[in-house]
């Protein structure tokens, strides 16, 4: 299979498997175990902590372990907004989901939440931050890098505004982290997401980094674990294959970059000289190095990915489908750029495709779309 779905999951690095592995075994002690093979998995997840810290700019007491993207998201908007009282937050319209619905959720509870538009290349402007902050704002939460388009937002300059009224800011960069450099300290923010499984490790682990000082309640009530923080006995091969993963990741930065992008721009060129009217969606500027999202016009998605499938060819198209029915992705809305009749594809690069691939799906497309 071609795995052209890197941003969806990737696979578990072989040198992630094997760090992990002695803790199914030898150490599966638990690390408040105070016997050999229980300190031995306290010293593991303390290594980790460790890892992850130096790869984002952090210190190890301010990374939480958490099960993952979704629940770094929803601690951060619940923690925050609970901590300080307000009954307001800034986000996008162009959020995971496990951001938008849980500003949902806390539009449930009385909170105002204020989903800020994109321009058509799917960035947020800066200035729309400033004028949307209110006296209560408790927390501004905008994404690094979209998970569809593979927009990155203008970061930096959304903390120095919130920064001015003294507001935290969160940013998701579950999609960045191990693709492009993430450093806390250049960005400013003062929550970040994480998630393993997007970065060569385990499916069902992440973090959330919190900067010391930021007022955060606890999501889960349970056992001191964390810090009394994030109670639940740790998921301890999880925790050491995110740290392997994302210290391998980052340590191969830029020159994994500089390869993902030059395949994701052949892949452009070949659809762009099979398929005449085909549009990119989002910045190419701004973006993620291994993300493509193009629509087709005259086509439709779900026969598209079924064809590529049939292909060997595993692809997205972004946006969720339930149930057979799929919804024009809420990103490309706002971008303004989900035209009726059109097919959307999302194709994610990592480390592991080839030229062959490259070649390969477009020469799939070409017959795909030829009719
Ligand atoms: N945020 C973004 C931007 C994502 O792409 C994802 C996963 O698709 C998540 C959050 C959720 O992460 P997880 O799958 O670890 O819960």
């Amino acid at each position: 299979m071609i795995n052209l779905d890197h941003a969806a999951t990737t696979p578990v690095r072989a040198e992630v498997l094997e760090a992990m592995l002695p803790f199914f075994r030898e150490y599966a002690g638990n690390p408040s175990g105070l016997y050999a093979d229980g300190r031995a998995a306290r010293q593991a997840i303390d290594n980790a902590r460790n890892a992850v810290a130096q790869a984002v700019g952090a210190r190890p007491q301010e990374v939480t372990f958490t099960s993952g993207g979704t629940e770094s998201d929803n601690w951060a908007l619940f923690g925050v907004t609970g901590a300080k009282g307000k009954r307001h937050v800034v986000t996008s319209s162009i959020e995971h989901h496990a951001v938008l619905n849980a500003c949902r959720a806390l539009e449930a509870h009385g909170v105002e939440v204020t989903f800020l538009p994109v321009d058509v290349q799917g960035r947020v402007n800066p200035q729309d931050v400033a004028g949307a902050i209110r006296p209560d704002t408790a927390l501004v939460s905008v994404m690094l890098a979209n998970n569809e388009v593979g927009t990155l937002q203008p970061v930096r300059e959304i903390c120095e505004i919130a920064h001015r009224y003294g507001i935290p800011v969160h940013t998701d960069a579950v999609q960045a982290a191990g693709h492009i450099p993430v450093d806390m300290n250049a960005l400013g923010v003062d929550l970040l997401s994480l998630s393993a499984h997007k970065f060569g490790g385990p499916k069902g682990i992440g973090a959330l980094v919190v900067r010391k000082g930021i007022c955060l309640e606890p999501l889960l009530f349970g056992g001191a674990q964390e810090r009394g923080m994030r109670p639940g006995t740790e998921n301890v091969p999880a925790i050491v294959g995110m740290g392997r993963a994302l210290e391998m990741a980052a340590s191969e930065l830029p020159k994994s970059m500089d390869t993902v992008m030059r395949l994701r721009d052949e892949l452009l060129e070949g659809i762009r000289a099979v398929v005449p009217g085909v549009r990119v969606n989002g910045s190419m500027e701004h973006r993620l190095p291994g993300n493509l999202h193009v629509s087709f016009p005259n086509a439709h998605t779900d026969a598209l990915l079924m064809r590529l499938d049939l292909e060997g060819i595993a692809a997205s198209a972004g946006s969720a489908c339930a149930a057979g029915a799929r919804e024009r992705s809420h990103v490309l809305r706002a971008m303004g750029a989900a035209r009726d009749g059109e097919a959307d594809l999302r194709l994610t690069l990592g480390m592991d495709n080839t030229r062959s691939d490259i070649e390969r799906t477009v020469d799939a497309l070409r017959r795909i779309l030829a009719g």
